[in-house]
């Protein structure tokens, strides 16, 4: 059952909370045990919280627009009582004495929380490898990874343990797990979405977005998380128009651009099939396609690499076994315990990109490497607004191949980032994007479209993606 199905039977009395949650929970007991989305359940408090719902709807109360839906959400975002590790071993044991604004919407929503999805660790990575707790299957293919880092949501949804899951994309980690794994993932305009409660990455790109399992839902969970929050300033007030209206618009005459440079080397062919075949369905219910070029894409990964590492290395010295999770031998000197800790408590992954960003903020390096990125994401911003001049949204593939095997990239981190180059763009220039299935390979491996369109108009973006998916309804995988 889809987000919409859910809460609008639970409001009518057809369907109880109770029994949406406890559906959900038994999906999860039948398949996590294989997939291991989750990291958590909170199977208790979300039973509790069910029926309490259904309490308030027997009194004749309102409910909300998620009423009874039950959501997973990313280990990156905060809940209160519940364990939030950003599948960290320095994180481990940390429980949140607040909820991040995100899911406090959520809940206010009636939305029902189900449990804590893996992720790679602090969302750096692309395949949910990097969790310090075990990897993340894509149920499409156990031998693949699901993408990441929101692996276990896209998973979550994907195997119908959840309609629907909150994850944070800074690179491409909503949109990217989305396309691997069937499922609709969308990234917010840079501001729409408050990250209070997130724990940060990169400050200057981290977004929360949905996940669902039709674009309808994930309109209507980012119609309940979007708005300001006087918690995160950089939240836009912005008027938020109707999200779920904008799914079955016409789509006749909405000029669509297609972009050259994505369609280019070590882009898999059956991939670059795939969103042709989307494309064309586009144009068919009457988008007019149009050729346009970003010229400064191959730049992205590069800069992305630089200022995403940049910040991850100052946002993540808050973790000096002080204030928060895991504490290597408090007999040690401070400095030594501090060592001791990081050293103990941080992955691979998460050690090279805090020596990376570092490096690029290091005196004598900061100008050839910082502020250079950042200037080159200028460029990368005014590529599209020019291209917006001539379209309304730009398309394109999310990720140049389907999903992987576990292991492939692994070794290889340039390999691995590689695989972000077509989401990267969009973070940089903090605009709105969302992966929506298109026809899967000839394997059966999913495929996703990549829309793109201008600041703040998710609205035309939604309203492409129901037409995309209107021409490819997607299977379960299970
Ligand atoms: N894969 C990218 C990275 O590793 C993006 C991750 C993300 O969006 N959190 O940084």
């Amino acid at each position: 059952m889809h987000v919409a199905d859910v809460a609008d039977r639970v409001a009518r009395g057809e369907l109880t909370a109770e029994a949406a949650c406890a559906r959900s929970l038994e999906a999860i007991a039948a398949k996590d045990g294989a997939l291991h989305a989750f990291l958590h359940v909170a199977r208790d408090e979300a039973l509790a919280a069910a029926r309490a719902v259904d309490d308030r709807r027997r009194r004749g109360e309102p409910l909300g627009p998620l009423a009874g839906v039950p959501v997973a959400i990313k280990d990156a975002i905060c809940t209160e009582g519940l364990p939030t590790t950003a599948a960290s071993k320095i994180l481990r044991g940390y429980v949140p004495p607040y909820d991040a604004t995100a899911v406090a919407r959520l809940r206010a929503a009636d939305a029902i929380v189900v449990g804590k999805t893996n992720l790679d660790e602090f969302a750096m990575g692309s395949s949910t490898e990097n969790s310090a707790y075990g990897v993340t299957r894509n149920p499409w293919d156990p031998s693949r990874t699901p993408g990441g880092s929101s692996g276990g949501s896209a998973v979550a949804v994907a195997a119908g343990m959840a309609p629907c899951a909150l994850g944070s994309d800074t690179g491409g980690s909503i949109r990217q797990p989305a396309s691997l794994t069937g499922t609709v993932g969308l990234k917010p305009t840079y501001g729409r979405v408050s990250r209070y409660g997130l724990i940060a990455f990169a400050s200057s790109l981290d977004q929360i977005g949905p996940f669902a399992s039709d674009v309808r839902g994930a309109a209507r969970v980012l119609s309940v998380l979007a708005g300001r929050d006087p918690r995160d300033a950089t939240s836009l007030d912005a008027a938020v128009p109707d999200l779920e209206a904008a799914c079955g618009r016409e789509v006749r005459g909405l000029r669509v651009g297609v972009p050259d440079e994505y369609f280019a080397e070590g882009l898999a062919p059956e991939v670059g099939e795939s969103v042709r075949a989307a494309l064309r369905a586009l144009e068919e219910r009457g988008c007019v396609l149009r050729p346009v070029r970003l010229p400064h894409t191959s730049y992205a990964v590069a800069t992305y690499y630089v200022l995403a590492t940049a910040e991850a290395s100052s946002n993540l010295a808050r973790y000096d076994g002080v204030r928060y999770g895991l504490r290597v031998d408090p007999r040690l000197d401070l400095r030594a315990m501090i060592g001791a800790t990081r050293d103990a408590g941080f992955g691979a992954e998460v050690k090279r990109r805090i020596l990376l960003g570092t490096f690029v903020l290091s005196s004598g390096y900061y100008d050839a490497y910082y502020l250079k990125a950042q200037k080159v994401r200028t460029l990368l911003r005014r590529d599209f607004d020019d291209v917006f001049r001539e379209v309304d949204v730009v398309c394109s593939p999310v990720s140049p191949t389907p999903a992987f095997k576990f292991g492939e990239k692994l070794a290889d981190p340039i390999a691995m980032y590689l695989s972000d180059v077509y989401t990267l763009p969009a973070s940089l220039a903090g605009l709105p994007a969302m992966s929506v299935p298109c026809a899967p390979t000839r394997a059966g491996l999913p495929v996703g479209l990549h829309v793109v369109a201008r600041p703040l108009e998710e609205a035309t973006m939604l309203s492409v993606a129901a037409a995309c998916e209107a021409a490819f309804p997607c299977a379960s995988p299970l």
